[in-house]
């Protein structure tokens, strides 16, 4: 084995499902490790067995890969419980642990009076000094114990990577329990046995957890363990400066997901909260930056969380992507707004309309979902409404000679279009460029009559669509083809005659 090589680790614990903040810790300790040319371990922390759940640690595990992150390793400290009760009672022999047998109601009353005293809580060491026989007598009596930690008074300082140095006095930490009544290990216990196990050598974690590396620096120091290096992560913040909390809107990975997000754009947006490259790039790969990332550029300040620049970034990758990938991508959207049904996504006619509207919208849409409310227009077989502006405008009398040259010139060259059809491409192949060969045919037609411009654009589309804005008219032509716009501007005459209009 390598000796020297870098170890980081990442330890999510399975009571929820992959938190905005955990997932930033997750994505700096794997750039930070695999910049450096060191490991990752994954390390599920499922100890709290209550609230611990495998569809949160599989939620989790998924949600890790969808970012696009690996490890090296992989545990479970449900499965690792003989360990840390060994080193627990190794710490019990040498005298620097001791059993507890204060009962829940106790310890609950001690809290209350302490509170009640405006007093710092924590243990008041009553069984710190117990008896060899006042332990024998509670053990024969069968009373259930905890193994609790004795905190010797002294200054605990560590060197940040992010935050420089850090010093607690431990006056203000009181005995501690390192294993439970029910065998379980306290988080920080266990977490100090594996990072020593694993010989984990950076620690990057969230802020939330310094005042905890006080503790575990005593137990590292207890325990005759190597103290690996600890780097913070500051705290993300809505932009109203407060807590990232649900009231901001989505706050985990899956969530994200749903909403229409790429993987690709929360993994960039994740590592510039709290870091960005030194030649100011904002849109990257997460591999294009293995050589600029380094812990000494982590900020300290809290990091704001952006969904404007999130969603913006999200555009960007939609925008690189191939109409053919984004396909697939907004495929289940299309599905989940019932705008095309699963059965139908073979079909060829389908899948080409979906590529051309693709293309028509990929530069408007800033997430996956609103995809759907771009094309659900072009996907049912009639226009579902005509907004004012556009009646307003098939009202006139130009507008009824534009539409009617339209269908005829869309009329006569249906015949030709037919003889190019392939077996591959069973859509009609009325191309945009076609289709502005006929908006322009249409308007040599009526030259005379002084129509063009928006008086030949706008009542072709609002024949077609009933709306006055959207794509480019040739791209709606194209993604409709022929048969459907003849049967729209049915539709719209039939409406204006109804109508009376
Ligand atoms: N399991 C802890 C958490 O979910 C992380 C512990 C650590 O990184 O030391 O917050």
């Amino acid at each position: 084995m390598e000796q020297n090589k870098p170890r980081f680790r990442f330890a999510p614990s399975p009571t929820g499902g992959l938190h905005i903040g955990t997932a930033r810790t997750a994505l700096f300790n794997w750039l930070s490790a695999r910049s450096m040319g060191g490991d990752l371990i994954l390390r599920i922390e499922d100890t709290d067995l209550k609230r611990s759940t495998k569809e949160y640690e599989e939620s989790i595990i998924n949600d890790l890969k969808w970012l696009g992150l690996n490890w090296d390793e992989f545990y479970r400290q449900s499965e690792r419980l003989n360990l840390y009760k060994s080193e627990a009672e190794r710490l019990l022999k040498e005298g620097k642990a001791y059993m507890c047998f204060c009962s829940s109601e106790r310890l609950e009353a001690l809290k209350d009076k302490l509170i009640s005293e405006g007093k710092p809580l924590g243990y008041d060491n009553k069984c710190r000094n117990l008896s060899e026989d006042e332990i024998n007598d509670n053990l024969g009596k069968g009373i259930e114990y905890t193994i609790r930690f004795k905190v010797n008074p002294k200054e605990i300082k560590f060197n940040d990577l992010i935050r420089g140095e850090i010093k607690f006095s431990s006056e203000v930490i009181s005995d501690f329990v390192l294993i439970k009544s029910d065998g379980t290990p306290s988080y920080n216990f266990a977490v100090v046995v594996d990072d020593n196990d694993m010989r984990i050598t950076h620690v990057l974690r969230g802020e939330d957890h310094i005042t905890n590396t006080a503790r575990q620096i005593m137990l590292f120091e207890s325990l005759g363990y190597k103290i690996p290096y600890f780097a913070h992560l500051s705290m993300i913040l809505g932009k109203d400066g407060a807590k990232l909390s649900k009231r901001h809107g989505s706050t985990t990975i899956t969530q994200f997901k749903e909403e229409g997000y790429l993987n690709e754009a929360i993994a960039n947006y994740l590592s510039l909260l709290s870091w960005a490259p030194r030649d100011g790039e904002e849109i990257f790969y997460l591999n294009d930056i293995l050589n600029k990332f380094k812990i000494s550029d982590i900020s300290k300040n809290p990091a704001i969380f952006d969904v404007d620049k999130l969603n913006w970034l999200n555009g960007n990758y939609i925008r690189k992507k191939a109409n053919e990938e984004l396909v697939e991508l907004v495929l289940p959207f299309l599905i989940k707004e019932n705008i095309i049904k699963s059965i139908d996504i073979n079909e060829q006619a389908s899948r080409n309309k979906i590529i051309k509207c693709v293309d028509a919208f990929k530069d408007k849409i800033k997430t996956l979902a609103e995809f759907p409310v771009y094309a659900k227009d072009f996907f049912s077989d009639k226009i579902s409404y005509y907004d004012e502006d556009a009646i307003n405008i098939l009202k006139s009398d130009t507008s009824i000679k534009v539409i009617n040259m339209f269908a005829n010139k869309l009329t006569q060259i249906s015949d030709s279009i037919k003889t190019i059809k392939d077996n591959t491409d069973n859509s009609n192949i009325l191309t945009e460029d076609l289709a502005k060969e006929i908006i322009n045919e249409v308007g040599s037609s009526l030259q005379a009559e002084n129509i063009k411009g928006k008086l030949l654009y706008m009542p072709i589309r609002a024949s077609l669509t009933g709306k006055v804005h959207g794509p480019d008219l040739p791209k709606v032509i194209s993604i409709l083809g022929k048969e459907e716009c003849l049967k729209r501007i049915n539709q719209t005459i039939s409406f204006l005659n109804n109508n009376k209009i």
